[in-house]
């Protein structure tokens, strides 16, 4: 670019010292055309060699680098003639095969612009386009025109009809390549380069033609050794403003060609202006005339089109707006209002000190619907939830999706009545929704607010409404009273303790032995947590395994009671023989089942305390069995390793026969509820049966798919002899053994030990 630009300069200070002085021969002037062109044709040979140039980018160069070179071959043989034949410059003219390389360069050049793709914009974008281009050619030709081929029309020595057609069609094309390039949006080739590419033509030769028509073949002269050598120099540019696009120096434009209609509107004022200055006003100004108001109605057209476009981006943006004020304070899924709508609202209430209250409504159960009938279902249910929601609050109050599972109406007005709400609201439940028919519950809190309330005191009184509700049995409401938050505080600290007391060892185990009921023998033994907490005691899983469950602690927790189990069960192996214990069970969670590492842990747990796989039971309910496809899966796995598994509290849930076919039980447990008064005698034959009926069941059933048997909860002697009698092999309870530290089962094993020995 410096040296290119430098051989330009020279050239310039040359002809002043000729115009001024006569320094050095005439033919002195042909040089630094093809000295430049040398530097700009090295210069795109070097692009193509360094750049990482795309296809189309690398055929435009490839091009325009055999366009340089035939340029400067040509110009270089003009400057060799004329060096030759200094003496006679003035008259010569372009030797034959020179003008022909010039020629085919410039033809080379042009071909290789108009080849580039524009991307073309479509609809009204493309109506623009179309204008604005016309109006840039029409008020470039107006100017070209006025300066170059009327004077040639009115010249009194005239033109040959050739040369004005040639003069003609290179004006045409120069217009309409500087409109295309003004164009190009992006694209394979860089459009500054493009620009500067197509200037170092099109200018210069602009510039040559006009001096030649006004001033004679007397301006040949300043035109090789002034104007000319631009044409390398803007052909550099052109080179390193693609090489600065390549190198990802510049960003690309947003639109282009946006100044130029008004550029055009200002180049048909020059000739106007000329016009108003007294020029004669023949024919070809009429032209200039014509072309005038036909651009001035073309710019109207355009302004026309912009205004419609700008009224349609205004309404687009104002009902984008609108759109995204909605999407903000709205729940996509169900369309309710979302929560930052509810607490708006709810502020607005508080303001204005209006009567005002808020139901919290929890869905009982949502999590089994997801798991079991997937995320699908379980979506469509709470649109319906939402829908229900909607149709019965009406007018009076706000439906809120809060998260999740959770919903809420915020009521305001005075004669609004929530009890009667929630209870409208409980009732319509109690019908099948979704076109799934599924029976959904809800607990719903509700809490007023009171003088000097604020959005959370509301709502945290609502949450603890909502949290005895659910407590309390669930598919209830429950209205805020004073002092209702202590138990519930309680109960959520819960969590946060168990935290503690996994890190500090208050986590113990008991074990309660399981017996044969034909002769009372140890046979094995379930594993029973309990937490020695600091100030309350030893508290009853019962307390807080739906805490551990709620948090997640279950899976550490539960993991250490596998660990410990197994461990002690090794041991006593080792002291007492492998066949004093036959098995030891311990309780499985849903949610433990859920995590995809339970089976490696189980199998880690049997590795390292080298207890035998078909020595573990794992007990697990139906509940947490019918909870979808990685539960399942998990089960068969661990059928597969050899562990047993065992089906307890059974007969307490909703699907326990079809269950047994599906799941790979070893062993079922048959629940408390079903052995509580099985012995009772009132002399009422038919009572009696009625009460044993389905320890029955169960028992025939066990024995058709031969699984083992274990009745829970014995609690006297008479309810395991009627046990024994109907065929079970095996009882758990108060009445054979509560549930005791690891050390009082050794010593019961020892003491069977003796018994055992003593017999033989
Ligand atoms: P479960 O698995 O059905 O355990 C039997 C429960 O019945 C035990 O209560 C046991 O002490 C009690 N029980 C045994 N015989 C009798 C009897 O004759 N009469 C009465 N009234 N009760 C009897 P516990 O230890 O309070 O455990 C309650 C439940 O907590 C267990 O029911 C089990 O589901 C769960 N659980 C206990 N430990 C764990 C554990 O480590 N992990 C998990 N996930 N759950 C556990
Ligand atoms: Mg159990
Ligand atoms: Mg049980």
């Amino acid at each position: 670019m410096l040296a290119s630009t430098g051989i330009a300069a020279v050239g310039t200070a040359w002809y002043v010292a000729y115009l001024t002085v006569g320094a050095g021969s005439e033919a002195l002037a042909y040089v630094f055309v093809p000295a430049g062109g040398v530097l700009a044709t090295a210069a795109v040979l070097h692009m193509l060699r360094g750049g990482a140039l795309n296809p189309v980018a690398r055929r435009f160069w490839r091009a325009l680098l055999g366009a340089a070179g035939v340029i400067t071959i040509g110009y270089g043989w003009l400057a060799v003639d004329m060096l030759t034949h200094a003496a006679e410059a003035r008259t010569r003219s372009m030797p034959l095969p020179a003008a022909a390389c010039v020629a085919i360069g410039f033809g080379t050049a042009i071909w290789a612009v108009a080849r580039v793709p524009v991307v073309l914009p479509g609809g009204v974008e493309w109506w623009r386009m179309v204008l604005d281009r016309t109006i840039a050619f029409l008020g470039c030709a107006t100017v070209l025109w006025y300066l170059g081929l009327a004077p040639m029309f009115s010249a009194e020595e005239p033109w040959s009809r050739q040369a004005m057609a040639l003069v003609g069609l290179a004006f045409l094309v120069a217009v309409g390549a500087a409109t295309k390039v003004s164009y190009v949006l992006g694209g394979p080739v860089d459009r500054v380069a493009l620009r500067l590419v197509a200037a170092s033509g099109g200018v210069t030769a602009g510039i040559v033609a006009v001096l030649a028509v006004r001033f004679g073949y007397a301006a040949g002269i300043a035109a090789q050794a002034v104007v000319m050598p631009l044409t390398p120099v803007l052909a550099t540019l052109g080179v390193a403003a693609q090489w600065r696009a390549d190198l990802g120096l510049r960003r690309a434009p947003a639109r282009s060609g946006v100044l130029l209609p008004y550029l055009a509107v200002l180049a048909v004022d020059v000739p106007l202006v000329a016009v108003a200055a007294g020029a004669p006003l023949g024919w070809p100004v009429r032209v200039v005339l014509v072309a005038a108001v036909v651009v001035t109605a073309l710019v109207g057209a355009r302004q026309f089109i912009a205004f419609r476009e700008n009224a349609r981006l205004l309404r687009n943006t104002r009902l984008q707006e609108e759109r995204l004020q909605y999407e903000v304070s709205h729940d996509a899924l169900t369309g309710l209002a979302n929560r930052a709508l509810f607490r708006d609202r709810l502020a607005t209430a508080l303001a204005a000190t209006a009567p005002a209250s808020v139901l919290l409504v929890d869905l009982d159960d949502f999590k089994t619907v997801n798991d079991l009938l997937g995320h699908g279902v379980g979506d469509r249910l709470l649109v319906s939830v939402a829908r229900l929601l909607r149709a019965e609050v009406g007018e009076h109050g706000l439906p809120v999706r809060v998260a999740g599972d959770e919903f809420a109406v915020l009521l305001t007005g005075a004669d609004a009545d929530p009890e009667e709400l929630a209870g409208r609201l409980l009732s319509a439940l109690n019908r099948p929704i979704s076109e799934h028919r599924l029976l959904v519950q809800a607990s719903i809190g509700i809490a007023a607010a009171e003088p000097g309330a604020t959005v959370d005191s509301v709502l945290r009184d609502a949450d603890v409404a909502m949290y005895t509700a659910k407590q309390r049995g669930k598919a209830s409401f429950v209205r805020y009273a004073d002092g209702m938050g202590e138990p519930v505080l309680a109960h959520m600290q819960l969590g946060g303790e168990l935290r503690r007391a996994l890190d500090n060892d208050e986590l113990r185990v008991v074990y309660q032995p399981i017996l044969r009921l034909r002769d009372n023998r140890l046979v094995g033994v379930e594993a029973l947590v309990r937490w020695h907490h600091p100030t309350r005691g030893v508290v009853c899983p019962g307390e807080f395994i739906p805490a551990a469950e709620r948090t997640g602690l279950i899976v550490p927790l539960g993991r250490f009671v596998l660990r410990e189990t197994c461990r002690q069960a090794a041991a006593w192996s080792s002291e007492y023989g492998p066949d004093a214990l036959r098995e030891a069970g311990l309780n499985v969670s849903a949610r433990q089942l859920h995590d995809p590492d339970f089976v490696s842990d189980v199998a880690a747990a049997l590795a390292d305390s080298g207890l035998p796989c078909e020595r573990l039971v794992l007990e697990v309910t139906e509940s947490a069995v019918l909870r979808g496809q990685q539960v399942s899966r998990a089960l068969y796995e661990l059928d597969r390793m050899g562990i047993r598994l065992s089906l307890d509290d059974f007969g307490t849930g909703e699907s326990s026969l079809s269950l047994l076919r599906a799941f790979p039980a070893a062993i079922v447990k048959l629940d408390k509820s079903f052995v509580d008064g099985i012995e009772i005698d009132d002399g009422q034959p038919a009572a009696a049966d009625a009460r044993q009926a389905v320890a029955r069941a169960v028992i025939q059933l066990a024995r058709a798919l031969r699984l083992d048997t274990v009745a829970e909860g014995i609690e006297n002697a008479a309810q395991a002899a009627v046990l024994r009698e109907l065929g079970y092999t095996c009882g758990q309870g108060y009445h054979l053994a509560r549930p005791m530290t690891a050390d009082g089962v050794s010593r019961l094993l020892a003491r069977q030990q003796t018994v055992a020995s003593a017999d033989r």
